[in-house]
């Protein structure tokens, strides 16, 4: 991947897609600088060689237009302590304004432009808007991995602007891109993919996909439900979709078909409601009671994923084991997380990724502890479905 150590930005300006869509309080403060600390080290390596940045992103989902909620000025004063510049601010991306600002950045100086979203252009991926933001700079960088699946002018349709000498990738997204194809492409086995979540719906394409690379796929969380009944289980209330019994039967086969270890749970941890207040008991999964509902995976199953993660050289997490969020129902995810840092420390290359896998690595403070925690749930997804993203297909295009 051409990254922005192959170019020498002094004297150049670059207009650089970034992810700063953070969270903000009521205040419009940020309240987790996740995402504009991974961006730094791009951002630094241009100012240091002399370049100049006019940096873009989105915030939010505005629907109508300039909305102050969504307003990018909020992060300014953030944006200037990380980078140690004081950042400027157009207050419309494409403006007669913004261009004179950004024609006029001298080497050193950094212009943040307005919510990109603002524009319906943006999303819809329109050429004429994306030429407009090609003329903020000489070299375009694209550091904006969590938006890399989707085409929309600033994160792909600008690339065909710059010539192949002047676009590349910054480090998050040469990061992000190099650890998925460790895991897909150059992995050590045996690989253990770990899929969990609610719905089995979302994760039929990954799953596929990982029936030509893993060696063992765990299933677990609220998905694993549709598995046990598509095998005649009796599953209560558990989550469940119906119409997709037949895609998992479908999966079942497919996988003994390829002599790959699809591993189902074998127990639960039931409650008669939705809640951290409800009766628990640990059953068979295949023999929920009516009105019960499995809301984790119980303590044979953990043994026997822990098993298998730590007899991992590869790992790929996505999606938790069950409600983790209710610390009733949180033993299956936590020990997960804890077996896969183990397989780690043992040589094992882990990848985590998905919000709530990361949430839950998180939570048990062990995102240091793994190999790389992926900053874009969508985008590694879609990443893993299709083999690529319109984000890093946009560079790489000759
Ligand atoms: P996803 O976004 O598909 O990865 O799903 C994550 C959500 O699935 C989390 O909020 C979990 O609480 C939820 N979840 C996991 N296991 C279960 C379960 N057994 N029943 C209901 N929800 C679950």
């Amino acid at each position: 991947m051409k990254t922005v150590d192959t170019i020498h930005f002094k004297n150049k300006r670059a207009v650089v897609r970034i992810d700063f869509n953070v969270p903000l309080n009521e205040q419009f403060e940020v309240t987790d600088l996740t995402r504009i600390n991974a961006a730094t080290a791009t951002l630094k390596k241009i100012l240091n060689d002399g370049g100049s940045l006019v940096l873009m992103s989105h915030l939010g989902r505005p629907k109508e237009g300039p909305t102050n909620k969504y307003s990018l000025k909020h992060i300014v004063s953030a944006v200037s302590k990380a980078l140690g510049v004081t950042v400027q601010f157009a207050t419309d991306c494409i403006g007669e304004e913004a261009f004179q600002q950004s024609s006029q950045l001298k080497s050193g100086e950094v212009l943040l432009l307005e919510n990109l979203r603002f524009y319906k252009e943006e999303e819809k991926g329109d050429v004429g808007f994306a030429q407009k933001l090609s003329k903020h700079g000489d070299v375009y960088v694209n550091d904006a991995f969590g938006t890399a699946h989707r085409a929309h002018a600033s994160t792909a349709v600008m690339a065909q602007f710059f010539d192949a000498a002047n676009k590349c990738f910054g480090y998050v997204m040469a990061n992000e891109v190099a650890s998925i194809d460790k895991v897909l492409n150059q992995s050590e086995r045996p690989f253990t993919a770990i899929i969990g979540g609610a719905k089995v719906s979302d994760k039929i394409l990954i799953i596929e996909q990982l029936m030509s690379k893993a060696d063992n796929i765990i299933i677990g969380g609220g998905m694993a439900f549709t598995f046990i009944k598509a095998m005649g289980g009796q599953i209560g209330k558990s989550l469940c979709e119906d119409d997709r019994l037949q895609t998992a039967l479908e999966l079942i086969e497919k996988a003994k078909a390829k002599g790959i270890q699809l591993a189902l749970p074998s127990d639960a941890v039931i409650a008669d409601a939705f809640s951290n207040d409800a009766n628990t008991q640990t059953v068979a999964i295949n023999q929920i009671p009516d009105n019960w509902l499995g809301l984790d995976i119980g303590p044979k199953s953990i043994a026997a994923f822990g098993e298998i993660i730590k007899n991992s050289k590869t790992i790929l997490w996505n999606g938790p084991m069950g409600v983790f969020e209710m610390s009733k129902f949180e033993a299956g995810t936590k020990q997960a997380a804890y077996d896969i840092v183990d397989a780690t420390k043992l040589g094992a290359f882990s990848l985590i990724g998905g919000g709530d896998s990361v949430a839950a690595v998180n939570k048990y403070h062990l995102a240091d502890k793994v190999s790389y925690v992926s900053t874009g749930g969508g985008a590694l997804l879609e990443y893993i479905e299709q083999g690529s993203l319109p984000g890093v297909e946009a560079i790489e295009k000759k």
